[in-house]
C-alpha cells in the first residue's frame, strides 16, 4: 500500500456523518456561558443606573480603553443610589481586548459582558461606545446597534453574576449569591455544579461580619 495509507483517514472521514463545522453566519457555534464580548452598563431592578463612577474599572483596563467621568447626583433626580453616577463612559472597542479586568474592578456590578463577539465598524466614531450605546435600555436589554450581529440568547447571561460563590475557597460560601438584582432579570441564580452536581444548603451567617452580604435589594 505504501503511499495509499495517506488517504486512509479521509476516506474514513467521508463516510461520518458528524458535521464539526457550521454554515456561519447562517448559523453560530455554541458559545461559552462565560464568554467575553461587547459591554453592558446595568442598571438596577428599580430603573436606577449602578454606575457610580468611580473609575475603577477605567483604572484597572490594561489596554487604557475605558473613559470615566462622574458627576454629583442631582438631587431631585438621582441617577445612581450614590452620591456620584458615571456621567461620561466610553469605551474604545479599537483596543479593548475583552480581558474582563473591569467587570472584576467594578464594585456595583454595573459593567458586565454580553456575548456578542460580531460587531465590526467603518468608522473610529462608530468604534467608541458612548453611555448612549452601552446603557441598557428600559427593559434591561442592551441596545442593538445597525453594525452589530446579536443571536438568540446573547443578551440573557452577562457575566458579572456568574462570580466565583466560593470567595477565598471557602467551600461554605458556594451558591451564595453575593450581587444585586438587575432590571429585566432580578436577582441571577448562582451557577451550580462548582464542586456538586446539587445546590448547596444556604450557610449560617457568621456573625464577624468579614464574609459577603446576602442580597439586600441591590442598594
Ligand atoms: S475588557 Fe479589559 S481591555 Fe476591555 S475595557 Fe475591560 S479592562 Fe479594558
Ligand atoms: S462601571 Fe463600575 S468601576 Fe467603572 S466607573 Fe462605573 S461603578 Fe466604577
Amino acid at each position: 500500500m505504501g503511499y495509499l495509507d495517506g488517504f486512509k483517514i479521509p476516506i474514513l472521514q467521508m463516510g461520518r456523518r458528524q458535521r464539526v463545522t457550521v454554515p456561519y453566519p447562517e448559523q453560530k457555534a455554541p458559545v461559552a456561558l462565560r464568554r467575553h464580548g461587547r459591554h453592558v452598563l446595568n442598571k438596577y431592578e428599580d430603573g436606577m443606573e449602578k454606575c457610580i463612577g468611580c473609575e475603577l474599572c477605567a483604572g484597572v483596563c490594561p489596554a487604557r480603553c475605558i473613559y470615566v467621568r462622574g458627576a454629583d447626583n442631582p438631587v431631585d433626580e438621582p441617577v445612581s443610589p450614590g452620591e456620584r453616577y458615571g456621567f461620561i463612559y466610553e469605551i474604545n472597542y479599537l483596543r479593548c481586548i475583552h480581558c474582563d479586568l473591569c467587570v472584576e474592578a467594578c464594585p456595583t456590578e454595573a459593567i458586565t459582558e454580553t456575548k456578542l463577539f460580531e460587531f465590526s465598524f467603518t468608522s473610529r466614531q462608530d468604534a467608541i461606545y458612548t453611555k448612549d450605546e452601552l446603557l441598557v435600555d428600559d427593559e434591561g436589554r442592551p441596545r442593538h446597534l445597525p453594525w452589530e450581529d446579536w443571536r438568540p440568547g446573547e443578551d440573557e447571561h452577562t457575566s458579572a453574576w456568574m462570580r466565583a460563590t466560593a470567595p477565598a475557597g471557602n467551600a461554605a460560601f458556594e451558591g451564595r449569591v453575593a450581587w444585586s438584582g438587575e432590571l429585566g432579570y432580578g436577582v441571577r441564580e448562582p451557577e451550580l455544579g462548582q464542586e456538586h452536581e446539587d445546590p448547596a444548603p444556604e450557610p449560617e451567617p457568621e456573625s464577624h461580619g468579614d464574609g459577603p452580604d446576602a442580597h439586600d435589594g441591590g442598594h
